[in-house]
């Protein structure tokens, strides 16, 4: 059963797990990075007794659960982070704290077709893949057990994709990650003291100055964040205050397949379709709707390397101002061919 230890000194968690891994002496022979392609890939139409048994799935026509006819479906994961089944408790031992490795960590297969990606596939899939997501998020919010799911993306195998087929991912925790707790913590602070969201004033202001907007419609904005820490970051922001993101209409829900992946298109299209990853920040599961939390969706591409000074600092060193990003990621597709 993976584990979750607590660092006795920062108050971060880390996931000891083991069904993940290799002999450790696997570790030394590094072979080349080599993905499943099409011919062996178990997200492809007819491998579907390769994954576990899926927990949901759109099927458009007929077809039994677990053969061919699914546009999206949504299967646990085969080397699971964390583990449904463990007994939830925490232990402490000395100076550390354990806590069992409780929790759920499923794939969303995007579309049937291995070669399509966000970028390819019609609008109207990337909307059924959102209703996905919303649909297991809030099936496994009704387990007491988890206190916070998190939703993301690995695109490309340098930001972690094991597997090319696009694919979604969501794990649930039995604790709410540090990162979350501290926007959450910041963001209270922030309304406390101005009776605001800070979201909504960035929203407001960087509208206003109008330097680091990418794109926008009537219900999110794309920019390139103030402080960020990658080249071409950019966060999606809802202009519609609400701290939990199944709450989207089924017009919001179109608008955020819209300019996601318009402006995806324009990062793969001028940048070689780089690897990046996307999480999706949202409030925990047992909070109430809050005044002062705002979700949202945070891009990184990755295209530069963490490295000693951002591991020993915490501090990134990012060569592109969000300024630039901006600009560059504004431009339409029709003026980049
Ligand atoms: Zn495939
Ligand atoms: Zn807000
Ligand atoms: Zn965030």
């Amino acid at each position: 059963m993976p584990e979750l230890r607590k660092d006795p000194v920062l108050g971060s968690w880390v996931i000891i797990a083991r069904e993940r891994a290799k002999r450790p002496s696997d570790f030394a022979r590094r072979p080349p990075e080599k993905r499943k392609g099409q011919e062996t890939c178990p997200f492809c139409y007819g491998r579907e007794d390769q994954t576990p048994p899926e927990v949901l799935a759109y099927r458009p026509g007929e077809g039994e659960p677990n053969t061919p006819g699914w546009s999206v479906r949504v299967v646990p994961n085969k080397f699971p982070a964390l583990d449904h089944r463990a007994e939830l408790a925490s232990r402490e031992v000395g100076p550390f704290t354990f806590l069992s490795g409780r929790g759920v960590h499923e794939v969303i297969i995007e579309t049937p077709e291995h070669e399509a990606s966000l970028v390819t596939y019609p609008r109207e899939q990337l909307e059924a893949v959102w209703r996905a997501l919303i649909e297991r998020y809030q099936a496994l919010a009704r387990d007491p057990d988890l206190r916070y799911i998190q939703i993301f993306k690995n695109h490309g195998a340098v930001a972690g994709a094991s597997l090319e087929h696009p694919h979604f991912q969501l794990v649930a925790t039995p604790l709410i990650p540090p990162l979350i707790q501290q926007e959450l913590d910041a963001s209270y602070r922030y309304y406390t003291a101005r009776h605001r969201c800070i979201y909504c004033d960035i929203v407001e202001w960087e509208e206003r100055e109008n330097q680091r907007i990418v794109e926008k419609n009537d219900s999110f904005l794309i920019l390139c964040p103030y402080a960020s820490r990658a080249p071409f970051e950019f966060w999606l922001l809802p202009r519609r205050h609400k701290s939990h993101f199944f709450l989207l209409t089924p017009s919001e829900l179109r608008e955020l397949a819209a300019i996601l992946q318009e402006v995806m298109r324009r990062l793969a299209a001028s940048l070689e379709d780089p690897p990046y990853n996307l999480m999706l920040h949202t409030a925990p599961v047992d909070l109430e709707a809050a005044e002062y939390y705002h979700w949202h969706l945070e891009v990184i591409p990755r295209l530069t390397v963490w490295a000693g000074f951002e591991l020993g600092t915490g501090v990134y060193i990012n060569p592109t101002p969000p300024e630039v990003a901006a600009k560059f990621l504004q431009v339409s597709l029709r003026d980049i061919h």
